[in-house]
């Protein structure tokens, strides 16, 4: 009996140092909660951390801009990752160091609106945008130590289209997208001007040839529209004219309204809606616009997602799009329906509604993410595809793609350029110093490429030209 009461003893015995331990570590550990987490716990035992914050202020001679940060706006934690295309090329890696890019000039200046700058000008690139997928010191998973390589966040584009896109623009400025509208994988991005980022131009601020090198085209600014319009303005004539394709539209180089002139590029004679939207005649566009309600192509863009932005990734905002319909004259209208007036589009925006003619009315919203790594290499997180609601719909897409397809087939688009059959529309806009911003839009008609594209460049001549050029280049690549 006495030996069982021993035993009890120490059993209780043992259960209160227990207790009061774990009493003991809890009180330690909120008290130094701050001190496990920040630098002042390196400092209590002798070793000199490296946050963010302090490579942000060693390598960018203290600029307060932070990059990869948190939604705080003070990134004191560690942060270890690496950003590659969807091959695994390695585009940056984060460390103690800051930022190391990619060993070859071309892949930084091709990949640089995709991953980003140093002291984050461009803010939708994805060292800030995707930051979240870096690996950082957290209270639950524990210390980061210099040593530590992080996930490996992989982007969908593709590092080598990205610069045979870059070489095809040939230093003009523009934007090039291609995207996989079935899963909203952006296979190429570049815009320029764009910069290599281990060797920023001194004259950057100043010079010209760098004018919106921080902007990424694609994803952040809107152009006007030009003739790529005509694609909208098809959208409403198909679902509220009904006889749209019984009817023949006369051109014999403009079109008059009232005691205004709508010019026509050119003499096109008497047409139906197939020749108008292949030779892109402005006359057969301003009758048509004349057949419709202002209010009807208002809903018509809102409806088709060219007012809004997407949200790339959750962080990415695309730019809006603009438009002036409501309240125009008749002339105005027809303009605005041709493309012109006061229309602006933002490309991304306008390439996915591409995807959703080729895809029956809807299409995946665009990721630039194509997946996350440990850094033991497991698959932390995939592709994530989101649809877009019906912007169009499907008998009406499915009217657009042939419109679009049987662009192609006349020689002025010269489809021989393209190794893949494509439905497409072409865009030109005059500019008020004499010379022409081009568009060309469009998706590759094939299952197995799924793709959408657009081209867009500044001062170039006409959208058939250069900007299919480019198009071209960059499918024959991805469709091989
Ligand atoms: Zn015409």
């Amino acid at each position: 009996m006495k030996k069982i009461q021993k035993r009890t003893m120490l059993c209780i015995l043992l259960c209160l140092a227990f207790v009061l331990g774990i009493v003991f570590f809890l009180i330690r550990y909120t008290l130094n909660l701050n001190n496990w987490t920040r630098e002042n716990y390196y400092a209590a035992i002798g070793y000199t951390p490296t946050t963010n914050l302090d490579i942000i202020m060693s390598v960018n001679g203290g600029s307060d801009k932070i990059y990869y940060t948190d939604d705080t706006k003070k990134e004191y934690y560690y942060v270890r990752g690496e950003i590659s295309d969807r091959n695994g090329t390695a585009l940056a890696v984060v460390n103690e160091n800051g930022i190391s890019y990619n060993a070859s000039a071309n892949t930084r200046i091709a990949t640089l609106h995709a991953v980003g700058d140093r002291l984050s000008n461009i803010s939708s690139g994805a060292l800030r945008s995707l930051s979240d997928n870096f690996s950082r010191y957290t209270t639950v998973d524990g210390q980061r130590v210099a040593a530590d390589n992080g996930n490996n966040v992989l982007l969908s584009i593709d590092a080598s289209v990205n610069q045979i896109a870059l070489y095809a623009l040939s230093g003009y400025t523009g934007t090039v997208g291609v995207y996989n509208y079935k899963t909203g994988e952006i296979l190429c991005m570049v815009s320029t001007p764009s910069f290599d980022p281990d060797n920023v131009p001194e004259d950057i601020e100043t010079n010209p040839d760098y004018n919106g090198a921080y902007i990424n085209r694609f994803f952040s600014s809107s152009f006007t529209p030009g003739s790529i319009m005509k694609v909208v303005t098809l959208e409403a004539a198909i679902d509220n004219i009904p006889d749209l394709f019984e009817q023949k539209f006369k051109c014999n180089g403009s079109y008059q309204i009232g005691n205004q002139i709508v010019r026509c590029t050119g003499k096109h004679g008497t047409i139906d809606v197939y020749d108008a939207f292949e030779h892109s005649c402005n006359s057969a566009f301003a009758q048509i616009a004349l057949q419709l309600e202002q209010k009807t192509m208002s809903d018509n863009v809102r409806d088709a997602n060219l007012t809004e932005p997407y949200t790339i990734d959750g962080k990415i905002h695309t730019s809006k799009g603009s438009f002036d319909f409501i309240g125009d004259t008749d002339y105005e209208f027809a303009w605005s329906c041709i493309g012109l007036h006061h229309d602006l589009v933002n490309p991304c925006n306008m390439m996915v509604y591409a995807g959703a003619v080729a895809n029956g009315g809807s299409a995946a919203v665009p990721t630039l993410l194509n997946s996350v790594l440990s850094p033991t290499g497991e698959l932390i997180k995939g592709v994530q595809t989101s649809y877009t609601k019906n912007l169009i719909n499907q008998d009406t897409a499915n009217k657009m793609k042939d419109l679009m397809l049987n662009n192609t087939k006349s020689s002025h688009y010269q489809a021989s350029r393209f190794n893949v059959s494509i439905g497409a529309k072409t865009g030109t806009v005059d500019r008020a110093d004499g010379g022409e911003n081009g568009w060309f839009i469009g998706f590759v008609d094939d299952e197995r490429y799924p793709y959408a594209f657009i081209s867009y460049v500044e001062d170039c001549g006409s959208g058939v030209d250069l900007p299919a050029d480019i198009a071209a280049y960059v499918l024959n690549a991805l469709c091989f």
